[in-house]
Order: C-alpha cells, then structure tokens, then sequence
C-alpha cells in the first residue's frame, strides 16, 4: 500500500512494507523522495523522521539539481539583466571614465574600456553594495538573535550562501545578493543564530524559528530559487574571452563545479 505525505510543500510517497520500525529514506534520481515504512509506524513518526532529516534532503536535493543542471552563465552585453535583492537590472556598456560598475536609473552602467575585467567588476559592484545594505540588516538581526558578530563580510563562499565562525565573524556571498530582501534575511538570520549553536540541532531551528516563524518555508523557496541564480560563470562570445588574462584566478573560483550544493551553511 502506498500513502503520501506533504512536506516542505514536496509529496512524499509512503510505502507500507516490511517489519522495520526504522523509516527508509530515499532521494530518487529525479529529485522526488521516497519513504518506506512497517504499516504500524505513525503519520506524525514519519512527519517528525523527515523534519529530522531536514538538512540531509536538502543536500542531497541541491546535489541532484547541480548534477541536472548546467550553471547559469551571463553575458557581457547590452541588456543582459543582472539581479539585485530580487530585482533585475539590465547591463549597459557605456564610453565613461568611471572606474567601476555602478547602478544608474535601474540600469548597471559597465564602462566599455574596462570590459576585459567586467565579471570582476560586477562582483565587485555586488559586494560593495550589498555589504552597505547588509549592515543595518545584520544588526538588526543580531538585535533579535541576541549575538554580538565582530566582522562582517561578502565574499566568494563557494558552496555556501553564508558561513559564521565561533568568534563572531559572519560572512555572506556575493551571489546571496540577487536574492528578495526576505530570503537574504533568512541567510542572515541562519548565520547569526550559528554564534549561538554551531550545529543544525533542534535547539537551532527552534532559535531560528522563535525571530522568524516562516524559516522553513523560506528555506524551502531558497532551495528552488538558488540554482537559478548567477555565481560568476561566463558565456563565451567573440567580443568577450571567457577568460581574459588578468583575474583569471578569481574566476575559476567563481565557477567552481559545487555552484549549487548551497545548504546555507
Ligand atoms: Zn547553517
């Protein structure tokens, strides 16, 4: 007999065989879970099974859609739109003698002469901005969280979208960025609650849940809108060389093959 199951908005199939009071889990090749359980194991069991594996299926679900998946690249090219806090600006590559990428009229202004190091320079303008707009967020978490973080930063973070360490340095990535402001609040709030517990035990959720009530279903939204985001991969065009001599460097790390195993950290 098969049942189901809703979780985290995701239908869990529930098959009824076997003995075992021990749930089996599994992600299918397709990213669907499965679950299979002894008939005589409860509906709220299974619930708080699943609730406990919370972490594991979302790692493995990111690892599935990195699998699937290609990254998404952009172009350097008029038009070519560009997230910020959930809103998309179109690129234009303009004659100026600015130094750096700016945000005019809704627009992020690329002068043409600095084109060679344009990814770079976007990111830059990523992490430049949004560490201005993260300062008042953060503290304003901290405030709610009750933690004192000593640093704050944006930067590169790999596979992660935040991380936080025992002494209170708090760290984002850039790419969080292109998230809605209440998505980068969950990373935020997730980050600050790791000064308290370094693990995601229960004691964690439910500090997490106690400043934000809807964690989960925001966490579930970053699980689908992560992989649709930009991590630094280039497109390769006649005008633009995937990868211009200087800043190489960087930009093999930004297209690092773990793009999307994001668990939050
Ligand atoms: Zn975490």
């Amino acid at each position: 007999m098969t049942t189901a199951l809703v979780f985290d908005g995701m239908t869990v199939p529930v098959e009824r065989a076997g003995r075992s009071r021990r749930a089996h889990l599994t992600v299918e090749r397709d990213g669907s879970l499965r679950l299979r359980a002894a008939h005589d194991v409860q509906t709220e069991e299974l619930t708080a099974f699943l609730k406990s594996k919370r972490e594991w299926i979302y790692t493995k679900l990111a690892e599935k859609e990195r699998l699937r998946a290609d990254p998404v690249a952009k172009q350097l090219v008029d038009g070519e739109g560009f997230l910020y806090l959930g809103r998309s600006h179109q690129l234009r590559i303009v004659e100026n003698d600015q130094a750096a990428v700016r945000l005019e009229r809704g627009r992020l202004i690329l002068p043409s002469r600095l084109r060679a190091t344009g990814y770079d320079l976007i990111i830059d303008w990523y992490q430049s901005r949004g560490i201005k707009w993260l300062r008042p967020q953060v503290s304003e978490w901290a405030t709610r969280l009750r933690v004192d973080p000593s640093r704050l930063d944006v930067a590169d973070l790999g596979h992660k979208w935040g991380s936080a360490t025992s002494v209170g340095w708090v760290r984002i990535h850039w790419a969080t960025l292109q998230l809605r402001p209440g998505l980068v609040d969950y990373v935020l709030a997730h980050e600050l609650a790791h000064l308290h517990e370094p693990h995601h035990g229960p004691s964690f959720w439910a500090r997490l849940g106690r400043v934000m009530p809807d964690y989960e279903d925001r966490r579930a939204q970053l699980a689908l809108v992560g992989p649709t985001l930009w991590f630094g991969a280039q497109t390769t065009s006649p005008e633009t060389p995937a990868h211009p001599r200087s800043g190489c460097q960087k930009k093999l790390v930004n297209e690092g093959p773990e793009r999307a195993r994001r668990t939050g950290g």
